[in-house]
């Protein structure tokens, strides 16, 4: 099963994904998490790009649909997947499609997870993310149990860069124009269902999963 989950920056996809994979055994393919890997291994894709996601930017389509078009053709990949943060542009929808075609596949769902302007700037900005399993926590709705650690692996929590309050609000800016279109052209395939994405974790869990049956 291919599935997207669409949303803007701290809508909470990551948190979502992860349930949403163990249910679906796919693997969870968020491209911001391959970016950040690629720039600690210090890799050309990660220096290409460091400075857009310094800045809130997108980084060009054709780096990122190269990236991801190699990683969905992974052995662990083959039989689905679930995409966090991709696509994010038209051009990267189409590219998706593309390759799906060409497979004799399609998409199979697009949730998309809706949460309001103020409760992201709020969510982002006090967001804390674990350096080894990717743990998000957040400062006063979802605290770690100690300070600066991760409950789960006793990893280091910190926050990402681009979580500043400015760049969050350029991040936000970018998903209205760039990636908001989406909503319209997956609603038109008959494929997108729409989730409010605010309130309790588990109540979105398990209307995401009753959206995909
Ligand atoms: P995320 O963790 O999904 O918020 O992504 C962090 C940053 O990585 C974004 O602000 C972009 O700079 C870059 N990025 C991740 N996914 C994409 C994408 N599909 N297209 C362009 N840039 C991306």
């Amino acid at each position: 099963m291919q599935v997207v989950l669409l949303g803007a920056p701290g809508a909470g996809k990551g948190t979502q994904a992860e349930a949403l994979s163990k249910h679906l055994n796919v693997p969870h393919i968020a491209t911001g998490d391959l970016f950040r890997a690629a720039r600690q291994s210090g890799t050309e894709i990660g220096n290409i790009a460091a400075g857009y996601m310094d800045r809130g930017e997108l980084v060009p389509d054709e780096v990122v649909i190269r990236m991801l078009l190699e990683r969905i053709s992974q052995p662990d990949a083959q039989n689905g997947y679930l995409l966090d943060g991709f696509p994010r542009t038209l051009d990267q929808a189409k590219s998706l499609s593309d390759a799906l075609d060409q497979n004799n596949s399609t998409l199979d769902a697009v949730l998309y997870l809706n949460v309001s302007n103020e409760e992201l700037v709020t969510r982002l900005s006090g967001r804390w993310i674990c350096r080894k399993c990717q743990a998000p926590y957040h400062a006063t709705s979802a605290p770690p149990a100690k300070a600066g650690t991760c409950d789960r692996c006793s990893g280091e929590l910190y926050q990402r860069e681009d979580d500043q309050e400015e760049t969050v609000r350029t991040r936000l800016g970018v998903f209205e124009k760039d990636t908001a279109p989406l909503i319209q052209y997956y609603t038109s395939q008959g494929i997108l269902s729409e989730i409010p994405g605010e309130g309790d974790v588990k109540d979105i869990e398990s209307k995401m999963i009753s959206s995909l049956s």
